[in-house]
């Protein structure tokens, strides 16, 4: 098998804004909000699609993907919450996948959803159609930040999906009964042949418990070590509070340095990228571009880990080691 990643999306919640003249509202270039298909490839089949988030634009990602054209298939969504920039178009995705596959004469099974519990019951409560419309696994938890869940159950032999919880303030709900706001953010760890891959957004600035992990984090923190690629939320380039005091519900690059420096991810890919929410200065208005160049930047004049990229749409990532070829030595 062999594994691949193509980003359907990068940008944060509100992409654009009427009346802004900033480069990145100005920008011609179509956007959508962050998401990523896995492409899993049986020689030159393509075996499985898992799609990671569905939030505004990604349908349009996927109908721009040749891959997809020439074989519409969906089976798994995996949602790392519930909020509109990540499910906005849930439900029009599977339905045009699903008229494709009938046009086409193709088999039409249900597609399987992945979602921790609270973004079930906040999905159960905003877009209940789409979940009767699929094969709903809830991960029936409320675990604290740090946490490994339960492997998907994705019956493939060599690849591991493994949930990790997130803090995401903005996105816990209340529980039925009342009480303490329960989490529902999940980020993935995708396993294979060796090669490891990290999916964190969306993820609050109360998410630096990896530069010193409880010992109920340790088992998360050692998973999320030494990733080959790493996937991470980059909302804004220093902001780490809301106006009023509290945290800010995303990270910004200041603390991406900080967490890379503990993760030693080998490449690490800016995700979930906004132009408003910085104040006026570094990070308001940037441009996609912007953003590569003063991350490269920062990343040199630090001595950071590896390298960092800011991706684009279509973007195509293969999870695998390059292969060398062998040269043997003569005696
Ligand atoms: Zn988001
Ligand atoms: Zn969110």
């Amino acid at each position: 098998m062999r594994y691949e990643l193509v980003i359907n999306g990068l940008d944060h919640a509100w992409r654009k804004e009427f009346g802004c003249q900033c480069a990145r509202c100005q920008d011609p270039h179509r956007t959508a909000n962050t998401s990523v298909s896995l492409l899993i490839w049986n020689e030159d089949q393509l075996y499985q699609h898992i799609l990671i988030d569905a939030g505004g634009g990604v349908t349009e990602s996927l109908l721009e993907n040749p891959v997809l054209q020439k074989n519409p298939r969906l089976d798994w969504v995996l949602l790392t919450h519930w909020h509109a920039d990540h499910v906005a178009e849930l439900l029009r995705i599977v339905l045009t996948i699903t008229r494709s596959r009938k046009r086409q004469h193709l088999p039409v099974e249900p597609i399987q959803l992945w979602l921790r519990e609270g973004s079930r019951m906040w999905l159960e409560r905003q877009q209940p159609d789409v979940l009767h419309k699929m094969n709903v696994i809830s991960s029936l938890e409320f675990s604290a930040v740090g946490t490994l869940l339960e492997p998907i159950a994705l019956g493939l032999p060599d690849l591991t999906i493994t949930p990790v919880t997130l803090a995401h303030s903005s996105a816990d709900i209340y529980p039925p009964h009342g009480g303490e706001y329960l989490p529902c953010c999940a980020g993935f760890i995708l396993e294979q042949n060796n090669y490891k891959t990290a999916l964190l957004w969306d993820m609050d600035a109360t998410n630096l418990w990896v530069e010193s992990p409880k010992l109920e984090q340790l088992a998360a923190f050692d998973k999320l070590r030494h990733c080959d690629t790493l996937l991470i939320d980059c909302n804004t380039w220093s902001c780490y509070q809301n106006g009023n005091g509290t945290p800010a519900s995303h990270i910004s690059f200041l603390m991406i340095k900080r967490l890379v420096r503990v993760l030693e991810p080998k490449q690490t890919f800016l995700m979930h990228i906004s132009g408003h929410e910085d104040a006026i200065g570094d990070g308001f208005g940037w441009t996609n571009q912007t953003w590569q160049l003063e991350a490269t930047k920062a990343w040199e004049l630090e001595g950071l880990p590896g390298v960092v990229k800011v991706p684009c749409i279509g973007t195509r990532i293969a999870l695998e080691y390059e292969v060398k070829d062998t040269v043997l030595a003569l005696a």
